[in-house]
């Protein structure tokens, strides 16, 4: 099986010239950097039939890649940055298992060793800066400079390389991406390409597998169903979804004529996080029977009560 790293180096030369032309058109001094752009990229791979693999290996797919164009001495502070946003990005999605690894210089190699040294040393500062462990890939940098790789592991332990940042002085050198230095000379300008989630697809499929379906509630794509004990419960099930849709989240009614554990069952087998049930004793008092995905509890709480507190379980971590 091809790793996570044969995709991005496929795709990697559709968007990264690109993005080296808009910095030559709008970046002029040192003082101008960093510059960082990053963009949803679709792209295209002719897998061959035996190799596609559910969303872990498709033929059309969306990265998130991004270039960094910055000088030599800000590549540690970048490096930084770009490891938290990376962290607080798997912290958000649930991972906290990540094994980094830093990928140095191999046999062959481009450039000089003095800059290897440097970019290697100014990778793994970034590292203890922020506070992560990780491990050396003796010599499997790319040719023209070492890169950090972060891996998860899906529910069956299989690791899957998703992130990446890979150091470029090639591209820059070849497309001619200078910049004025405080000292007045011209000079290259160091290329950082990045992803965090990788390949989109690919995310989404480790994700559905390391929670077995059970999504965390602000990305669960249906987040609660509001389900009837008898038709008398009708209206006011209709009330109760128009408030929790008026409190931004994804919810569906259930008003066919099932018992109740059959619909309560379903939507259990349907991973549904939330579970409202409304009978004529609720509806004659404004409550809602609340059962929670993976507990055999339910408790009755107040309508608002219920609005409230799956508006906050619902909000993206990055809005709280
Ligand atoms: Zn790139």
């Amino acid at each position: 099986m091809l790793s996570g790293e044969a995709d991005l180096m496929a795709i990697k030369p559709m968007n990264c010239p690109a993005h080296v032309q808009i910095f030559n058109q709008g970046i002029k001094s040192y003082r101008d950097l960093p510059m960082r752009m990053a963009e949803f990229g679709c792209c295209h791979r002719n897998e061959p039939h035996g190799a596609l693999h559910g969303l872990m290996r498709v033929r059309q797919m969306t990265q998130d890649d991004a270039h960094i164009f910055c000088t030599e001495e800000q590549i540690q502070s970048e490096t930084e940055h770009f490891v938290n946003l990376l962290n607080a990005v798997y912290q958000d999605m649930g991972f906290s298992d990540v094994v980094i690894k830093l990928a140095t210089r191999p046999e062959n190699f481009g450039g000089t060793i003095e800059r290897w040294d440097a970019a290697e040393k100014a990778l793994g500062d970034a590292l203890r800066a922020t506070g992560h462990d990780f491990v050396i890939a003796e010599g499997e940098g790319a040719f023209y400079a070492p890169k950090l790789e972060f891996h998860l592991k899906d529910a069956i332990g299989r690791s899957w390389q998703v992130g990446t940042l890979q150091l470029d002085y090639v591209l820059p050198e070849r497309l001619d991406a200078t910049y004025v230095a405080e000292d007045g000379s011209r000079k290259y300008a160091v290329m950082l390409h990045r992803a965090i989630l990788g390949t989109l697809e690919r995310f989404i499929g480790i994700m559905i597998e390391s929670c077995a379906g059970k999504m965390p509630m602000w990305l669960a794509p249906v987040q609660a169903v509001v389900a009837t004990i008898t038709s008398d419960a009708d209206a006011y099930a209709v009330k109760v979804a128009e408030e929790l849709r008026a409190a931004g989240l994804r919810v569906e009614l259930d008003l066919r004529n099932e018992k109740i554990n059959y619909k309560v069952r379903e939507h259990s087998v349907g991973k549904v996080p939330a579970i409202l049930v409304a009978g004529k004793r609720e509806a004659e008092e404004g409550t809602l029977s609340v059962r929670r995905l993976g507990s055999q509890d339910q408790k009755t709480m107040a309508l608002a009560d219920v609005v409230k507190a799956l508006g906050e379980e619902a909000t993206p971590p990055d809005l709280k």
